[in-house]
């Protein structure tokens, strides 16, 4: 049996996750997705489309003038592809995004009576849904369990030690971070990472010196970095 997967380690890296949740719960207390998707579940399944390899702040202004063109799903399923390349070009890859949309909303009106499905493998049968987006439209519309795993949640998760910080396969990082963080609280801390990651543990310049997480003992990456520079001294 691998150390991490004794019971008693289990316990141990579930009470630092809980640690960890109460911490950015008290600094984010608002844990709102960054996509302005206006309360409509097919819009948000439409950013969540266009944000692949892509800002939400562009997604947010690309948003204004798509959602004006076609306001339903109904209509961009009746669209043409080339109408709505022309509109998510910005957000990049806008081929396979316009293909995807497109294909998407048609699914949405034909097979699921105008409604976004909630089963997560009826959401993984929707044109360019995979598991993150799947997740985020659980959490978000649903408000069921959902761990989003972009690229901060994984960064970030590896950072603080639960699981090698080499570790970026998302299936893997979403199982593991699934075992550890209360369902009720889980869509919330995956917005709050990404608010974290912004703002405190950024992919190229984390602030170590400054972090909520460090001052409390909670950061695998900044426990080594302290040890290997007494080891230095
Ligand atoms: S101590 Fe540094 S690496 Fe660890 S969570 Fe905080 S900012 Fe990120």
């Amino acid at each position: 049996m691998k150390s991490k997967d004794r019971p008693a380690d289990r316990k141990e890296q579930k009470e630092k996750m809980a640690a960890v949740v109460k911490v950015l719960k008290d600094r984010y207390p608002a844990a709102e997705c960054a996509l302005r998707w206006e309360g409509d579940p097919w819009r948000l399944l439409v950013m969540g489309r266009l944000s692949a390899q892509c800002t939400d702040k562009r997604v947010n202004e690309v948003a204004g003038p798509l959602f004006a063109a076609f306001p339903s799903a109904a209509d961009m399923a009746r669209a043409e592809i080339a109408a709505i390349e022309a509109l998510v070009r910005p957000c990049g890859l806008y081929h396979t995004k316009a293909r995807d949309l497109k294909e998407a909303s048609r699914q949405i009106v034909e097979d699921f009576g105008g409604e976004l499905p909630r089963e997560m493998d009826e959401l993984l049968t929707l044109a360019g849904v995979g598991r993150k987006i799947a997740h985020l439209l659980r959490g978000d519309v649903f408000g069921l369990p959902a761990v989003v795993t972009d690229t901060h949640c994984i960064r970030i998760g590896g950072r603080l030690g639960f699981y090698p910080e080499e570790e970026k396969t998302p299936v893997k990082v979403e199982r593991i971070l699934t075992a550890l963080v209360e369902p009720e609280e889980s869509a919330d801390f995956c917005h709050r990472l990404v608010l974290f990651g912004r703002e405190v543990c950024s992919a190229r310049s984390p602030a170590c010196g400054s972090c909520p997480l460090a001052e409390r003992g909670l950061c695998e990456h900044d426990r080594r970095a302290k040890a290997k520079a007494r080891a230095s001294l």
